[in-house]
């Protein structure tokens, strides 16, 4: 029977800040090809376990590997993302003077200048590559505009493109739905789905109607560690989460399952 290989494993990573533990004994394992959603009030550690990821900050304790045989602990931020692990930011991050098509070649390939690529020749296999991630993307029809002319939720799709134009394996998506409107939610939600299989995928996200559409498998993160896992009606149904979700209702924080 041939089993699935894990792309990214995290065993009993521990991260502290002044003693305060953002991630506490975190164990962590995800399929080649899934598109996970992970979850957990404010303050969970969601941000910090993608810095740990992508060696934008470094574990007290514990095993960060890719692919089950790279130990990201001893990489930098730019060696880990040339292994093929990319992250999408909340806030956009477009150059907002040139083209969408402009703004996809830019990303196509290694570390490269504005200029560099401004000025040297593109070849056809990079255009028809160029054409391929905006039409995954759908913002085909918007090639030529300037990238600051996008609505937000254009501009996060435009990123999400820049960041499929580098063919990542694992691709981390913090709140990608956050300011998007219902419509642009469900089309994100529509993008992200079709792009698993090809792609691992993390997501972030509070959105429960969006966290609905696309979630396979959710964890939930509270205090730094898993809570629980599995499809959204069991954990929205686990007692554990409800508690930590009621507790912080009944304190005046918003829940976010609902
Ligand atoms: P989430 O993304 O789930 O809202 P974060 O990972 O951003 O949570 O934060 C988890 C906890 O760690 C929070 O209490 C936050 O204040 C703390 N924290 C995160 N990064 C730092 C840092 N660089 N320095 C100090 N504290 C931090
Ligand atoms: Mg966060």
């Amino acid at each position: 029977m041939s089993q699935k290989s894990f792309i990214l494993t995290l065993e009993g990573v521990t991260k502290a800040f002044d003693g305060f533990k953002a991630i506490n004994e975190l164990n962590f394992y995800m399929d080649e090809g899934e598109l996970r959603v992970v979850i957990g009030p404010n303050g969970a550690g969601k941000s910090t376990m993608l810095d740990l990821i992508t060696g934008r900050t470094r574990p007290d304790v514990g095993k960060v590997e890719f692919e089950q045989k790279t130990d990201l602990t001893a990489l930098n931020e730019s060696q880990i993302n040339q292994l093929g692990i990319g992250r999408k930011f909340q806030t956009p991050s477009v150059y907002i003077d040139h083209s969408v098509f402009e703004n996809i070649w830019l990303s196509l390939e290694g570390p490269r200048t504005v200029w560099s690529t401004l000025f040297s020749r593109m070849t056809g296999a990079q255009k028809d590559r160029i054409h391929e991630v905006l039409k995954t993307v759908g913002l085909q029809d918007r090639a030529t505009v300037k990238a600051g002319s996008l609505s937000h939720g254009q501009k996060q799709w435009l990123e999400i493109g820049m960041l499929l134009a580098q063919n990542p394996k694992l691709l981390l998506v913090d709140e990608p739905a956050a300011g998007m409107s219902d419509e642009e939610t469900a089309r994100t939600g529509e993008l992200l789905m079709s792009l698993a299989g090809q792609h691992s995928i993390i997501v972030i996200e509070h959105d429960m109607t969006f966290v609905r559409q696309i979630a396979r498998k959710v964890t939930v993160l509270h205090q730094g560690t898993v809570l629980c896992e599995g499809t959204v009606d069991e954990v929205q149904n686990d007692p554990r989460v409800i508690e930590v979700y009621l507790g912080r209702k009944k304190k005046g924080h918003q829940a976010c399952l609902n």
